[in-house]
């Protein structure tokens, strides 16, 4: 099969790769349908995040199950299947929690990477949640993002308790900061400020329910954040970069006893304690628990109540990954769509 594969910073290659088999009696093997390039894929292509050889890349997927192992139940060939990036039992005391991405035999999809043919699913019957009908193709994109970045934008929308006569701020203009509004929207939020700098992003914000946008960065984006909620912050905060600079972004644009949903793979970040102290906020986040969103998620796609895939601007073949990968890189795209 065809596969993207990073070489080193900035050079990734789709190259035959071998084919995937059933190694376990509850693996299943799936021929993707879509994948995708995730912002935190340019951790290592920007050579932020060390790789170690050749490393095949991506960990978001849907599409078609073509074999399934021996104690595999809940699925079967040809079905269409949605997945998140962490395979989970979702049958431990901490799937049954809603915390499956850390089920006690989660294992990460990142390692098998996905931005290929076909892939290899561990706990296929835990995993992978099966559409109703194969969906039409316009429906792909959406249920793509319910992979990742939706089921992330709305965890991190619940963790910040967004809802009806909250304030929600996202920090973050990326895939997952715009479908935290979306989901913010959606769970009812009054007002939704946007952090982004960037008129494309800001526009889809808008479509997906921003009520105000804010450019600033850092402490610039916490004093504009404080004049819009009469010096108090918001209720509800979204961080979805991950750096030192958003994570205290996030913390100081949150009230005393409001809540940040922190989802921005954190890389350098440390806190001051007694500021954190002195804070009164709830932190709550980590990597997304998807698989606990992906049946509301799936129902709402399929009956065309959220359009998530809108996200995806640029779409390209499999083959044509790396050009996929510069131009999230050099921002020209917000999330670029790999049909394999
Ligand atoms: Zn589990």
């Amino acid at each position: 099969m065809r596969g993207a594969v990073l070489h080193a910073p900035g050079d990734v290659r789709v190259e035959e790769r071998e084919d995937p088999r059933i190694l376990k009696p509850s693996d299943a093997i799936i021929r993707l349908s879509a994948t995708c390039v995730c912002g935190s894929d340019l951790w290592p292509y920007r050579g932020i995040e060390k790789v170690d050889g050749p490393t095949p890349m991506g960990h978001e997927y849907v599409g078609i199950v073509e074999e399934i192992g021996r104690e595999v139940r809940t699925v079967r060939p040809g079905q269409f299947v949605v997945g998140s990036f962490f395979a989970s039992d979702n049958t431990c005391e901490i799937c049954r929690a809603g915390y499956q991405s850390r089920c006690v035999h989660a294992e990460l999809m990142g390692t098998i990477g996905t931005q290929a043919q076909l892939a290899r699913i561990p706990l296929a019957d835990g995993t992978l949640v099966a559409t109703p009908d194969v969906p039409s193709g316009d429906l792909v994109p959406s249920l793509l993002a319910a992979s990742d970045v939706l089921g992330t934008g709305w965890f991190a929308a619940v963790a910040a308790e967004a809802g009806p006569g909250k304030t929600v701020a996202v920090v973050g203009g990326g895939a997952v900061g715009l479908l935290g509004v979306l989901a913010a929207r959606h769970l009812g939020a009054e007002r939704i400020i946007a952090v982004s700098r960037h008129a494309d992003r800001q526009k889809l914000a808008l479509e997906y329910g921003a009520t105000d946008i804010v450019t600033g960065r850092g402490d610039e984006g916490v004093a504009a954040i404080k004049d819009l909620t009469a010096g108090l912050g918001a209720h509800s905060v979204i961080e979805a970069v991950g750096t030192q600079e958003s994570m205290m972004q996030a913390i100081r644009s949150t009230r005393p006893g409001g809540h940040v949903g922190y989802v921005g793979v954190s890389h350098g970040v440390e806190l001051p304690g007694m500021e954190l102290f002195f804070s009164g906020v709830h932190l709550h986040g980590g990597p997304a628990p998807v698989r606990r969103f992906l049946p509301e998620l799936i129902d709402l796609i399929s009956n065309r109540q959220i359009d998530p895939g809108k996200v995806f601007d640029l779409h390209l073949p499999l083959d044509q990954a790396p050009e996929g990968y510069q131009a999230m890189d050099q921002r020209r795209a917000i999330k670029v769509l790999l049909r394999p």
